[in-house]
């Protein structure tokens, strides 16, 4: 049985590495990068360009028997994926191609959007010759964006620009409150209840009219799913957001030898790195149940902690509608990262 699992972020790579070594099947990693990075540090390498080195496992490191090829998929048939006019025929195909994070604008000069340390990488290098900051979008990649600038890089005037009432609005209103607080307390003007529709001449206008000017824009309003390799195949597999529609099983309609899992789906639950490890842990078990003629299991998602960093060492961690913040709550997600990256050593 072949095994073709199409990207290399926390689902792909996880499931790679559940099936390296399972007898009887084979299994090809197509994915763009070489490497598994730990995206939620990435924002780490805007202030501190070693970090990458640390949140980047090279593939060949941890799978051993996967066949890896560094490629972007263009085309899924129900048999096969096309990849640079190559042809990859599947006993069974993995989706795992996470979303996109997409600019807004139609001027993006100095605006940069935050989707990888490679991203961070090129803010870092603008940072360096800049005075000010703007950061659209207050969720949680914006939020933990503004305090690690705001905790690293004190000389530079950081602006918070978010479109709802409070920051982090989907988390209880207590980790809010205290996002707000820390990054106050910091300097960091925070600009609630309007969104930057506009930037000509270095100047960006909100939808309240207000200007604002700034060397550098960091861009971090949501994520996108563009899964348009996936047009080819039949049947109604997309949700009106663009997501793909999976069952309890993690497989498409009509499609049952074809699953999805990670951000792309359209499970309603709060996208994250965690959940998508544990999509890869069911698909994996449900392929093998499927190679043995054994009965699926069933996903109920549940909630899981998250946590969020503001700087080094404070952070936020909520689980439902628990919050628990201050010192400590930063290093605990670099123990996590630390724990994450163990994994795949
Ligand atoms: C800056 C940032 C900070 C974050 N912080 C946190 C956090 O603190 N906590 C948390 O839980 N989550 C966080 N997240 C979200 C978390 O990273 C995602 O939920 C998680 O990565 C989703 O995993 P995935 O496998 O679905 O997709 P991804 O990890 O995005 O992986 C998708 C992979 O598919 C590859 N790919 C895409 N298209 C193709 C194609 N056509 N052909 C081949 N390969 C393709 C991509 O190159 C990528 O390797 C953060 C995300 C970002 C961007």
């Amino acid at each position: 049985m072949h095994v073709v699992i199409i990207g290399g972020g926390f689902c792909g790579a996880t499931l790679a590495k559940l099936l390296d070594d399972v007898n009887g099947l084979e299994t090809t990693l197509i994915t763009k990068t070489s490497f598994f990075e730990y995206t939620p540090s990435a924002h780490k390498c805007i202030t501190d360009l070693s970090y990458q080195g640390y949140i980047r496992i090279p593939f060949n490191v941890f799978l051993k028997n996967t066949h890896i090829i560094i490629d972007e998929v263009t085309s899924i048939f129900s048999d096969r994926v096309v990849a640079s006019s190559k042809e990859i025929t599947f006993d069974f195909l993995v989706i795992a191609t996470g979303v996109d994070y997409p600019i807004y604008l139609e001027n993006k000069k100095n605006v940069f959007k935050m989707n990888c340390s490679q991203d961070a990488l090129k803010i870092h290098k603008m940072l360096k010759n800049a005075s000010s900051v703007i950061i659209v979008g207050g969720g949680y990649i914006g939020t933990e964006i503004s305090a690690e600038i705001a905790c690293n890089m004190k000389d530079c005037k950081i602006t918070l620009v978010h479109s709802q009432k409070r920051i982090l609005e989907r988390s209880p209103l207590v980790a809010s409150r205290y996002a707000e607080y820390f990054l106050r307390k910091r300097h960091v003007q925070i600009i609630l209840g309007e969104k930057v529709i506009d930037h000509k001449d270095d100047v960006f206008t909100t939808n309240s009219n207000r200007s604002l000017q700034s060397d550098v824009t960091i861009w971090c309003t949501g994520t996108k799913s563009n899964p348009f390799f996936i047009d080819d195949l039949k049947g109604d597999i997309f949700s009106k957001d663009q997501r793909i529609i999976v069952n309890d099983h993690f497989q498409l309609p009509n499609h049952s030898h074809i699953y999805a899992g990670g951000d792309i789906t359209n499970i309603a639950e709060e996208k994250t790195a965690r959940k998508a490890e544990i999509h890869a842990r069911f698909i994996s078990r449900n392929i093998l149940c499927q190679c043995n003629k054994k009965k699926c299991r069933k996903y109920e998602s549940r909630s899981s902690p998250l946590v969020i960093s503001l700087g080094d060492f404070y952070g936020i961690t909520q689980f439902q509608q628990m919050v628990f913040a201050g010192l400590g709550h930063g290093l605990l997600k670099k123990i996590i990262e630390w724990w994450t990256l163990q994994q795949f050593q």
